[in-house]
């Protein structure tokens, strides 16, 4: 039935852009879902963390928490992501505060290796690899030069699963290494690698880690992930040289995709805890000592490779589209250790400074 209401009113036109990207191309859609998203925030209940907890499952894993970067208790369920066939489900809440959305109740952080334990690397083979280092490919492009030549530098990458970027790294010259949780993943990733190591545990567990002095660390979708951002972050920014910048791929929370689609979005998968938009990414930036923050926007990974093909005025109009409202599905930021870092890779991009934080 929707099929046929999608053909009779828009015909063949949009069907060479991908699903995902459609509900930008679309006369007006835009629009009407950022209309769906206020409304929803209008109707949907503020409540105190103690009426929260009443209402709400706490599973063997699970902790409650508050809003992690402003301290705000109050708690605004939106959205019940459920598994195919019900196998997990998790409710995700919005700070009134700030806007920051996160999983509430939160996995206990030391109980986060359980997730990681078993089998993780089986996703990462085949089509599944070669999709990841294509988008690894655009996003470092999108940052160009920061990843063009790493002779000379260290690469840190923090989740580095089987290996699938410290490949890209070594190949362009970079003196990498990479930590996961998950001891299969590993062990997968240094069978890959010949001169990049990957390292089972924390950047604290490896002493060639921990002495740091990193040109760059790089966090492939794995932000979604960390149960107390604060504390990595503060990490990651004591283990970068003077000059050195932090990659971060996450999915947007501000994307239309989830103000269209709701608990439905392809955001909301199995592990994530936290979802960060280009309002709430700063806040945790600045707040750990980061000096600066550029994004850049994302217009599919297809459009950017160039295997959808579509035609000039189409491409254009995505891509105003893009960047007049969310920045795309995915979030790509470039996060400046110090003014040092600003000055040598802040040239093309437009770079937000961030004011020092007190305590
Ligand atoms: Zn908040």
């Amino acid at each position: 039935m929707k099929r046929v209401l999608y053909r009779a009113v828009y015909g063949s036109r949009y069907d060479r852009v991908p699903w995902g990207q459609r509900l930008y191309v679309r006369p007006g859609e835009r629009h009407v879902r950022q209309a769906q998203w206020r409304l929803r925030l209008r109707r949907a209940p503020v409540m105190t963390l103690a009426d929260y907890r009443e209402r709400t499952k706490l599973g063997e894993l699970e902790e409650f928490v508050t809003c992690h970067l402003c301290g705000d208790s109050r708690q605004q369920p939106l959205f019940t992501p459920t598994g195919p066939k019900g196998r997990w489900s998790y409710q995700v809440v919005r700070c009134p505060s700030c806007g920051f959305l996160y999983r509430n109740p939160n996995i206990r952080p030391e109980r986060l290796g359980d997730l990681y334990a078993n089998n993780y690397s089986a996703f990462l083979t085949g089509k599944y690899a070669a999709d990841r280092q294509r988008r690894y490919r655009l996003t470092m492009d999108a940052f160009h030069p920061v990843f063009a030549d790493g002779a000379g530098r260290r690469l840190l990458d923090f989740g580095c699963g089987a290996g699938l970027f410290l490949e890209l790294a070594e190949q362009r010259g970079f003196d990498a290494v990479g930590v996961d949780l998950s001891p299969d993943s590993v062990a997968e990733a240094n069978r890959r690698l010949t001169r990049a190591r990957a390292y089972h545990g924390t950047p604290e567990d490896v002493p060639e880690i921990a002495v740091g002095g990193f040109d760059v660390i790089t966090l492939w979708s794995v932000l979604a992930h960390l149960p107390r951002p604060l504390d990595d972050f503060r990490c990651f920014r004591s283990l970068l040289a003077p000059g050195g910048v932090l990659m971060i791929l996450t999915v947007n929370a501000a994307s239309l995709q989830l103000k269209a689609f709701g608990a439905g979005w392809n955001g909301f998968t199995k592990n994530h805890l936290m979802f960060y938009s280009a309002e709430t990414m700063p806040v945790l930036l600045r707040r750990t000592g980061f000096a600066g923050v550029a994004f850049a926007p994302f217009y599919g990974d297809t459009v950017e490779a160039g295997t959808t093909k579509l035609a000039e005025p189409l491409r254009r109009r995505l891509r105003r589209a893009v960047e007049a409202s969310d920045g795309g599905n995915m979030l790509r930021a470039l996060a400046f250790a110090d003014e040092e870092a600003v000055d040598r890779w802040g040239g093309g991009l437009k770079v937000r400074r961030l004011p020092k934080h007190e305590g």
